[in-house]
């Protein structure tokens, strides 16, 4: 099936990236959230990032407003369902509600529509187990901030046939980004090895191996990283770093990726890093 009008279900962070990228690659994009004023915001950050692309010369004027005029924005997830082509969830992290958005996403799309959720950590097999469609299941996962960051993990669920792998990984190349295909597992390939490190940064900090600025100029010197982990975890939300730890540990149920204790009590403490204004480092 062609791919013309893509539905984005969540308009946040990744949602508004998501959707600017597609509108750019020459997609039809329907926006959706709850929230009234979360589109406003993402119409109003995908504006400024297009003026900051003008500004690089990286597009022209005429671009701008291409991309800003394939953009329009929608409250009813049925409505969004039904007149898309291929349809991105990029919703809260919450399983509760992502099997919600799922069903009704299910109940509301043509037969053969493909259905992808951007979740960093819960499982696509699962998501599919709650539809009708599970062959037509898939993880789309982008990264943040998504019109600069090159990388998109394809995960397969158990069900996702080869020919809905093709045309995710030919729609992510032709949004300009560069696919890598996973099997679902938990934390798929990124979270795997980036939250460990960062969780062991956290146990190397408390266990008074190193101060915090020292771990971070170790990795960043040392290991040519761009930022250190302990800032990486700060700027990522200490509670985000804290429910993917669980997850792997959960899910793999080796205490290897047990959370540190100091990792749970600054979330405990409510300090979740760059959002709270307190996390490894003030801000
Ligand atoms: P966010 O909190 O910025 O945005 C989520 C949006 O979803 C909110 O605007 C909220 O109003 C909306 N929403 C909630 N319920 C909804 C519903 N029923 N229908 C439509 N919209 C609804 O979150 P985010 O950081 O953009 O994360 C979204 C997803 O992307 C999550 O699954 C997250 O795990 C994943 N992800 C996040 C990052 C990141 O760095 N932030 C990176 C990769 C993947």
């Amino acid at each position: 099936m062609a791919i013309t009008n893509i539905s984005v279900i969540g308009a946040g962070t990744m949602g508004n990236g998501i959707a600017h990228v597609f509108a750019q690659s020459g997609h039809n994009v329907t926006l959706v959230d709850v929230n009234q004023d979360a589109l406003n915001r993402a119409i109003a950050t995908i504006t400024a990032n297009l003026a900051r692309q003008v500004k690089k010369a990286a597009i022209t004027e005429d671009d701008q407003k291409a991309t800003l005029s394939r953009i329009k924005t929608e409250t009813q997830i049925a409505a969004a369902a039904k007149s898309a082509d291929f349809i991105i969830e990029a919703a809260t992290e919450r399983m509760d509600l992502k099997r919600e958005i799922f069903r009704e996403l299910d109940a509301n799309a043509r037969e053969g529509v493909i259905i992808a959720s951007n979740t960093s950590s819960i499982s696509i097999t699962e998501l599919a187990a709650t539809t009708k469609r599970p062959s037509l299941i898939i993880g789309m996962h982008f990264f943040n901030p998504v019109p600069v960051m090159k990388l998109v993990e394809i995960i397969r669920g158990i069900a996702t046939t080869n020919e809905v792998y093709e045309t995710v990984r030919s729609l992510t190349e032709k949004a300009g980004k560069t696919p890598v295909e996973v099997n679902d597992s938990p934390g798929f390939v990124s979270n795997r090895i980036l939250m460990p490190m960062i969780n062991e940064a956290i146990f190397t900090l408390s266990e008074g191996v190193a101060k915090a600025e020292d771990i971070d100029t170790v990795m960043k010197l040392g290991m040519a990283h761009p930022m250190g982990p302990l800032q990486l975890a700060d700027f990522i939300g200490l509670d985000v770093c804290l429910a993917i730890m669980n997850v792997l540990h959960t899910g793999l149920g080796d205490d290897k990726y047990r959370a540190a204790p100091l990792l749970k009590k600054m979330v405990a403490a409510g300090m979740l890093g760059k959002k709270s204004g307190q996390g490894f480092y003030k801000y």
